[in-house]
């Protein structure tokens, strides 16, 4: 993407994030990228301290491979085989594995991390760049929009001191109780679970194997459990609380070493954090109303049986940055952020509509319920796979094979190189050696538009070929926009991508 920006002189900033969570801090990293002037206010001094995400997936590496932390990632990432439900008596009811190997993200299906190791590479990463303004300590209290921007008005808490400060767009990735949401008026859809938790982080004093590397969902009426591994040593536990527990004693070391014990003892491992939560699934409607958009929890929460919370956010950031640089770059009218919502909030809501449901299964309390869902279990164990969604209507080109509005795979290239990163941050156009012998101009269309060009590598070809196309268009998010199954529609293609959005904006 050209990082030529249209200036602004009417506005301190192109985009104004409020809140540097995960979701916060990967759209500001890919906001950077692109050469765009970022403010980012936080309202706290640290990471968060409590326990949250411990999983995500190849699509989120592929994000992290974009912004440039992949790499930095890998030493404390451990690749999860999957996870099992079983019930009360050991019985496996649910089995739903990860491949362990490179797939087609060009990189694994399931990585376990620790989620503060995950926000500070991004705060590194952001650090060193100069067109980022981050403010801790900043808690944003108002947002008013002008002719072409958002004032955002904020109190620097380690002063008292208040300020203000002018953004084109706005996005508050500022969490469940999002106070961009409530400027925006935007209402949320309730999926109906709500359920308490305690979560505890433990560090185990040396390996236990015993301990297995699949996560374990315990369906056990008496009290469902989650057991999770994370890398090295950590292990988690997730403990459903009960109607007799005594709210007091939730979370002291008495009452989670009870409910340990089947486990592990304190010769074994030290409590290192834990927290109760309520576990909320949430979709809201209107994720932008004019120059204020929503990401991440903002916008959607799910409970955490899937793993999924934090990666929709992250999914988000990588659906809507690339988006912003458009239309600050004045390539796309705005109209193009209304495809964020209109893509994202379908694919999300499968993935917390599938973690209800999952939920269903690990939250059945009531005896009866569980012996009903056993002996309807019993009949065959149950392969889950994991959902794969297109996204919903918005800037990509339906298509017979099915394959736009996917996120493409990432090959290979002859040389071994990742493909996205030799694309780059933009559209890249693969297509097979005899489109460019039909079109010789190809390269310079496609330079033009500024769109990367791979044709003739091996693993492309492979990849046309099972869903008969002749050319893929790839956006930048690494989602397919279209597919050409004649080397006549690739020029069409190309156009429809790029040309139309400069056309309509003109
Ligand atoms: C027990 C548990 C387990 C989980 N496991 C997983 C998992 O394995 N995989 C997964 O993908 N997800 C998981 N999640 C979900 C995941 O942790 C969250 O979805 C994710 O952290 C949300 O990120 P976010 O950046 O959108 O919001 P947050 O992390 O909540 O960040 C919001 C930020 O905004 C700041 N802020 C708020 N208001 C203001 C304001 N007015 N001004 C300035 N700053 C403000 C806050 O201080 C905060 O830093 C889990 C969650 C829980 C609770």
């Amino acid at each position: 993407m050209s990082d030529q920006i249209i200036p602004t002189h009417t506005c301190d900033y192109d985009v104004a994030i409020i809140g540097l969570g995960p979701t916060g801090a990967t759209l500001s990293n890919l906001l950077a990228i692109q050469g765009l002037r970022v403010l980012v206010l936080e309202r706290d001094k640290d990471i968060f301290a409590l326990p949250r995400a411990v999983h995500f997936d190849g699509e989120c590496m592929r994000v992290f491979q974009t912004i440039g932390i992949a790499d930095a990632l890998l030493p404390n990432l451990f690749v999860g085989p999957g996870m099992k439900f079983v019930n009360a008596q050991g019985k496996l009811l649910i089995d739903w594995q990860r491949p362990t190997c490179i797939g087609p993200h060009g990189w694994c299906a399931s990585y376990k991390f620790h989620q503060p190791d995950l926000e500070n590479a991004l705060r590194e990463r952001l650090a060193r760049q100069s067109n980022v303004d981050v403010r801790l300590r900043h808690e944003v209290f108002a947002l008013d929009e002008t002719a072409d921007g958002v004032q955002l008005r904020f109190e620097d808490t380690s002063r008292g001191k208040l300020g203000r400060a002018t953004a084109r767009y706005v996005v508050g990735c500022d969490g469940a109780r999002s106070i961009a949401r409530r400027f925006m008026g935007t209402e949320l859809t309730d999926l109906k679970s709500h359920e308490r938790w305690v979560v505890v982080d433990t560090m185990l004093n040396a390996p236990r194997p015993d301990l297995g590397d699949f996560s374990i969902q315990y369906c056990d009426p008496a009290r469902p459990t989650t057991y999770t591994r994370g890398p090295g040593n950590r292990r988690r536990w997730e403990i459903m609380v009960m109607p007799g527990d005594d709210a007091a004693q939730l979370s002291s070391a008495d009452w989670l070493w009870d409910k340990l014990a089947r486990w592990i003892s304190p010769a074994d491992a030290r409590l290192e954090r834990s927290a109760v939560y309520t576990f909320h699934s949430v979709v809201a409607n209107g994720w932008r109303r004019g120059r204020l958009l929503l990401a991440g929890d903002a916008a959607h929460q799910t409970p955490p049986f899937m793993g999924q919370g934090m990666a929709a956010g992250i999914r988000d950031a990588s659906n809507l940055a690339w988006k912003l640089g458009a239309v600050l770059r004045g390539e796309a009218s705005d109209a193009l952020l209304d495809t964020y919502e209109s893509e994202r909030s379908p694919h999300v809501r499968e993935f917390i509509e599938t973690a209800v449901q999952l939920g269903s299964v690990i939250q059945t309390t009531h005896p009866e319920l569980a012996n009903a869902r056993d002996c309807e279990m019993a009949e065959a164990i149950r392969k889950f796979v994991t959902p794969q969604p297109k996204l919903g209507p918005g800037e990509w080109m339906d298509d017979a094979s099915g394959t736009a509005g996917h996120i493409a795979p990432q090959p290979r290239l002859n040389d071994g190189r990742l493909l996205d990163d030799v694309a780059g941050y933009r559209f890249a156009l693969v297509a097979l050696p005899a489109v460019l012998e039909a079109c010789p101009n190809l390269p310079d269309e496609a330079a033009r538009a500024d769109v990367a060009l791979f044709v003739g590598e091996a693993s492309i070809r492979e990849w046309l070929a099972s869903i008969g196309a002749v050319a893929v268009l790839v956006r930048p998010d690494r989602y397919v926009f279209g597919v050409a199954h004649s080397v006549h529609a690739v020029d069409q293609l190309l156009e429809q991508a790029v040309l139309h959005q400069r056309t309509e904006n003109a």
